[in-house]
């Protein structure tokens, strides 16, 4: 199995291509279609998989595909990914930039421990992508800076060690501020009932399951 087998537009093709990349991982063979066919997916996969291009590739694709004709300076948030570090944000949003970098999408990091000035400009300039670690969202949507609203696409990444992390109550805050009518993509490494059900409130029912 090739990428040119996973019906991916060209500039995504070629950005794939300069990066080295020949062969799609098993997850990503398994739910670039799905998620670009707009399926909910519920992905068992650690770190490692090749699971950030999984989503990212898809999403750019999607976003490209539909993007607004006029562009505004102030466009909307159309994806949020929501993971639990600083490190973890940073290599999605470098993920971003590597296999959007033929396409005209922008996106943002935010993340807390460091000032939020930079965050908020790059919000002002206008973002299609918002890549997030739970509390500083929540502190900059309480500050009016992020409007939710227009969410397509929500990923949650890494949903096993959010809860490990205590981020659950931050996540039941962001949740009911997107909107009910979007796709989601469900990441954890592991299973247990109370990821299960968190998964089970947060996708529409029969996701695609990927392992
Ligand atoms: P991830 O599991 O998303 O953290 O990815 C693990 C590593 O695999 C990253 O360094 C990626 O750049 C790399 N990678 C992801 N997909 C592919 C691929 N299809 N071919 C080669 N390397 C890849």
């Amino acid at each position: 199995m090739s990428f040119d087998e996973l019906n991916l537009i060209q500039p995504i093709l070629r950005a794939l291509h300069e990066e080295g990349y020949t062969t799609p991982t098993p997850i990503q063979e398994q739910a670039i279609p799905h998620v670009l066919d707009g399926r909910d997916l519920l992905g068992v996969a650690q770190t490692g998989t090749g699971k950030t291009a999984a989503f990212t590739v898809p999403i750019l694709q999607i976003l490209h595909q539909t993007a607004q004709v006029e562009r505004h300076s102030h466009s909307r948030i159309r994806c949020l990914v929501l993971t639990p570090t600083r490190e973890l944000a940073i290599q999605i949003g470098e993920s971003f930039a590597a296999y959007g970098r033929h396409l005209q999408l922008r996106h943002t990091v935010i993340f807390g421990g460091v000032g939020q000035l930079p965050q908020t400009n790059a919000l002002k300039r206008g973002v299609e992508v918002v890549i997030a670690t739970p509390g500083r969202l929540l502190d900059l949507m309480n500050q009016g800076f992020i409007d939710l609203r227009h969410i397509e696409v929500f990923v949650l990444d890494e949903a096993d060690r959010m809860l490990d992390m205590g981020f659950i109550n931050d996540i039941k805050r962001i949740l009911p501020k997107l909107p009910t009518r979007r796709q989601t993509l469900f990441f954890s490494a592991t299973m247990p009932p109370a990821i299960q059900e968190l998964a089970n409130t947060i996708l529409r029912p029969n996701p695609i399951k990927v392992a």
